[in-house]
């Protein structure tokens, strides 16, 4: 088994600098072989980024299927082309079997990316491993954390980038709304005696949308 790091959709440079380093020191520390494919960003934009960008999750519901549907085209569009790359890879370096460590990652669109992974496989007379790795995210994320990995808090492209920070901003704003509807609801009169309920934090941790890691 070899990894392959595939990735023309990192922006900027330094960030797939970054990704980069940190996976070819896990993979020397496993003794795995590495694959690197060229970066080739232009390429990502002709045929991904032009579905353009960005699309914060925000405001109404309307807004939040309009923008998921905008968003999934450009992910398929991504997908498909470092599968492509992938498959190509692979059989230049005599595996089978192509799979994606992609869907770890409960912020992806899991069913598009096993669809464009057997596309990518089929094309090129291989095998596509279709694993749905989700289950598994709370363990990686421990995992990473422990080996004192970088983690990434953006999926990748430029516009992601941006959607990921109006993401966060949406998310504290509307966990401060919480917090006050909390804090005047559990505002209760016990024994004649006013008793103010500190609101807890408890949706610090709330979902992230997709396209966010
Ligand atoms: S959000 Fe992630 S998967 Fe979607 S286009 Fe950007 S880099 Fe690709």
């Amino acid at each position: 088994m070899a990894l392959a790091f595939v990735n023309p959709n990192i922006h900027p440079e330094a960030e797939y600098r970054l990704r980069l380093d940190t996976l070819s020191e896990y993979a020397s520390g496993i003794g795995c072989a590495l694959i690197i494919d060229d970066y080739d960003p232009e390429q990502w934009e002709r045929e991904a980024g032009v579905f353009g960008g960005p699309y914060p999750l925000i405001s109404t519901a309307d807004d939040y299927q309009r923008n998921l549907l905008l968003r999934q085209k450009r992910c398929a569009a991504c997908y498909r082309l470092r599968f492509s790359r992938t498959a190509a890879l692979a059989v230049a370096n005599g595996a089978n079997i192509i799979g994606s460590t992609l869907t770890i990652s409960p912020y992806q669109f899991t069913q598009l990316i096993i669809a464009q992974l057997d596309e990518a496989a089929r094309s090129c007379g291989l095998n596509a491993a279709r694993d749905d790795y989700r289950p598994l995210f709370p363990v990686a994320t421990r995992r990473s954390r422990e080996l004192g990995m970088y983690r990434q808090n953006y999926c990748g492209c430029h516009y992601s980038e941006i959607e990921a920070e109006l993401e966060r901003e949406a998310r504290k704003k509307q966990r401060k709304q919480n917090q006050k509807v909390r804090a005047s609801s559990d505002t209760s009169v016990a024994d004649g005696n006013l008793i103010e309920c500190k609101a807890d934090d408890s949706l610090d941790g709330a979902d992230n949308p997709v396209g966010t890691e």
